[in-house]
């Protein structure tokens, strides 16, 4: 039983790469999510890469896929955002250092909304409305701005 001990360990393990500035895919917009069934199996390892690089949030572009699709760490576990939204967000804003799986060793200071109201689907396609605030809306945002190309080097405060 060697044989398939090693498969599921290795099934397991499975992380992706990720991908690191400059590369011109974290520039492009992501494509809209329309075929759920498709992405259903880069699900679990998309979700595994981020825990196993100890990410609080992770945007599918940063595995090379330039699809609408996040993963947030949250409170539950891993959580899947597909073609996340903003629909609103809060005047009062808030400033907080952040960083990047994308741009190892950058740190920086951004200001961002305190609360934001968002729409996204689930992994199923179901449709959500949240509003989150803190830390959560804060990843939200960093995540969502990989969907348009944008990068937290583009508004650190000097
Ligand atoms: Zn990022």
């Amino acid at each position: 039983m060697i044989g398939s001990s090693m498969l599921i360990q290795k099934v397991y393990y499975k992380i992706m790469k990720i991908i690191t500035y400059p590369n011109e895919i974290l520039r492009k917009k992501a494509q809209e999510i329309d075929n759920f069934s498709d992405i259903q199996k880069i699900i679990p390892e998309f979700k595994k890469t981020m825990l196993e690089h100890d990410g609080i949030g992770l945007a599918a572009p940063q595995i090379g896929k330039s699809i609408k699709m996040i993963a947030i760490q949250t409170k539950e576990g891993p959580k899947i955002f597909i073609n996340p939204k903003i629909i609103s967000k809060s005047f009062k804003k808030e400033i907080a250092e952040e960083g990047c799986l994308s741009l190892p060793k950058i740190f920086g200071k951004v200001k961002r909304a305190y609360k934001v109201a968002v729409k996204f689907q689930n992994e199923k396609g179901i449709h959500y409305k949240i509003t989150v605030k803190g830390l959560y809306a804060r990843v939200l945002q960093h995540e969502i701005d990989h969907l348009d190309g944008i990068l937290f080097i583009d508004k650190i405060i000097k």
